[in-house]
């Protein structure tokens, strides 16, 4: 049986909008499939975890408060998450977690949060609150070469800048910066966006594919995933962008 491992950070202090519900849609499409999941969660205190063990590493939103608390923690991680990005190991990110792989986050008091570098890009609040971007988003990527559009909910002060490779395309609401084109950071092994809702919810192709790059790693015969019965999750998803597109 293929296993797929989970390790998912900050549970307790970056799950905005639900984020940890992600976890549980992964988890839930592994075992539809009899695909073992095992997903372990870390927090500040807990024993350090060893990062080379997991296929995939996840981390949620959080308020800027929140993101300064964990801050000097994550750094402590650097090196070895910098080591399981470049060993294929799977980034899933959401919003704060998003911003804290950047080279840093200024937030809206003009605190500057220091990233992990990882990734090129940065992060800058406007300092009124009144310029945050929030509300239903739609994107669209190119997922195992399909077009695929996926919605979320998005909720962040932080205007990310130099993203070379983005997730997709905005089609409605704001992306990495107000009334950006373009929205997250995408490698193949990098999904960082800021798509709440949980985000995987109502977009199976996202899971699936995180699913299909975990179990496949390092294989050269690739092992397909069976269909599951999305009908439910796209019906949700049409009923959303025939609200945002007008379709
Ligand atoms: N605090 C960050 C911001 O406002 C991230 C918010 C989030 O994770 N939703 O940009």
């Amino acid at each position: 049986m293929s296993t797929v491992k989970i390790l998912h950070m900050y549970a307790d202090m970056l799950d905005l909008y639900g984020d940890s519900g992600n976890m549980e849609i992964l988890s839930y499409r592994c075992r539809m499939r009899g695909i073992d999941c095992i997903i372990d969660k870390y927090s500040i205190d807990s024993e350090k975890p060893d990062l080379s063990q997991y296929d995939l590493i996840y981390i949620g939103g959080g308020a800027d408060l929140e993101q300064q608390h964990i801050s000097e923690d994550l750094l402590t991680f650097r090196d070895q998450l910098k080591a399981a990005h470049e060993a294929g190991t799977f980034l899933f990110l959401i919003c704060g977690g998003y911003q804290l792989m950047g080279k840093f986050y200024r937030d809206a008091d003009g605190n500057d949060i220091p990233g992990l570098g990882l990734f090129d890009y940065y992060t800058v609040a406007p300092n009124s609150r009144r310029k945050r971007c929030i509300g239903n988003i739609v994107i669209r990527t190119e997922i195992t070469g399909k077009q695929v559009e996926v919605v979320g909910f998005e909720n962040h002060g932080g205007q990310t800048h130099d993203v070379r490779t983005p997730l997709g395309s905005v089609l409605c609401g704001n992306g990495n910066c107000k009334n950006s084109p373009s929205e997250g950071y995408f490698e193949k092994n990098v999904i960082a966006t800021y798509l709440h809702g949980p985000m995987l919810a109502k977009n199976p192709e996202i899971s699936d594919y995180i699913i299909s790059y975990c179990i496949n790693r390092g294989q050269s015969d690739r092992v397909g995933l069976k269909p599951l019965d999305d009908s439910l999750e796209l019906a949700c998803r049409e009923v959303m962008l025939g609200r945002l597109l007008k379709k």
